[in-house]
């Protein structure tokens, strides 16, 4: 059956495959194409950062870990299975609220000067330029087509998906859904290969992402502000802060700097509704994935295909889960 996808980040092309795959015609719509998205910008490091609710995230997590851990190491996806540490904070609980989404973790003393304690785990990786390529080369394979093309409002008939993200907040009439930019430093590889992570304090989240060619060190995250220009301050405050911990990082040469405005919402919306003017067909919103929409991607693109079918079925339609 016809779907259209609006939308070409990660939640976008991943529902298209995810639906594609699974037998349906897919057609992807996007005022921007993936390398030009929010998508792109993101460090991608498997975590559960500024999502909501915790139930459902979890999920979600554990079955995009899952699929990520399939591709990591495969030729032309862009993911990888790396080992690192989140250091904790005094008041940190004995186990992340995440714990189950994930097979291993391992707590650790003293991981670094400063830090009595840290979580040892392996997590995906997706460098988004070769996976969000990956991602679309997998769209057409599976039949599906994405094309540049903006939409003033959604479709008013047929089954649609709504995964336009921060977007949503004109074309789904949400104001509920609001910007937390972050900001990130590409540096050089310096012969890095551990993630590295510090978010205590939920403002001034510090990471470093390492990827094949480049490592990302982020970060910030700042709600209500909608300015995509880097500010270059802000930049050296990161990098000091990363190369206390990461010395390595002292001798990386800086590449570029980026900014993103995370969708944060006080929920991820995943609902399949009715279209507002009635017509046959119906709505699937998965929008507002804070700082994970690539942590959450394929679980949400799972319940996305169960709420697409309920509106190909006539079933009543609501909140999408995944049985
Ligand atoms: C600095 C930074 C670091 C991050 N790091 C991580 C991380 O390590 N791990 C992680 O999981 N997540 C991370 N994120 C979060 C992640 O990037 C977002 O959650 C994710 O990109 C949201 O994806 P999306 O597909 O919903 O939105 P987007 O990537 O913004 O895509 C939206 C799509 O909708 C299209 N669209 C919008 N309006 C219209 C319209 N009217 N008509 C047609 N098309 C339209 C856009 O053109 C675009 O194609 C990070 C984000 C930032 C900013």
């Amino acid at each position: 059956m016809r779907v259209v996808v609006v939308g070409a980040g990660v939640v976008g092309l991943t529902c298209a495959v995810r639906l594609a795959e699974a037998g349906h015609e897919t057609h992807v719509l996007a005022r921007d194409l993936p390398p030009e998205t929010t998508s792109a910008v993101a460090a991608a490091l498997w975590y559960p950062y500024r999502a909501l609710p915790h139930d459902r995230v979890v999920d979600w997590s554990a079955r995009t870990y899952e699929v990520l851990r399939a591709l990591a190491g495969r030729p032309g996806t862009g993911v990888h299975l790396r080992p690192g540490v989140e250091l904790l904070g005094p008041g940190a609980p004995p186990e992340p609220w995440w714990r189950e989404a994930v097979p291993a973790l391992e707590t650790v003393r003293d991981p670094r000067p400063g830090y009595a304690r840290g979580w040892r785990l392996d997590l995906p990786v997706a460098e988004m330029d070769v996976y969000l390529a990956h991602l679309t080369d997998r769209l057409a394979q599976a039949g599906g087509t994405l094309t540049r093309h903006w939409l003033a409002e959604l479709p008013s008939s047929g089954v649609v998906v709504n995964a336009t993200g921060l977007a949503s907040r004109a074309v789904a009439a949400d104001t509920s859904l609001h910007p937390v930019r972050g900001q990130v430093v590409r540096v050089g590889q310096v012969g890095l290969d551990e993630w590295l992570l510090e978010s205590s304090d939920e403002s001034r989240p510090l990471y470093v992402v390492p990827r094949s060619r480049d490592i990302v060190v982020g970060g910030t995250a700042e709600p209500d502000a909608w300015d995509l220009r880097p500010d270059p301050a802000v930049a050296e405050r990161v990098l000091a802060r990363a190369a206390e911990l990461v010395p390595e990082l002292r001798r990386a040469p800086v590449l570029g700097h980026r900014v993103g405005l995370r969708p944060a919402r006080a929920a991820v919306r995943l609902e399949a509704v009715p279209h507002p003017g009635g017509g046959p067909g119906g709505v699937v919103h998965c929008y507002g994935h804070g700082g994970a929409g690539v942590t959450l991607s394929w679980g949400c693109a799972d319940d996305v295909l169960c709420g697409v079918e309920s509106l190909l079925s006539g079933a009543e339609v609501g909140a999408v889960a995944h049985e």
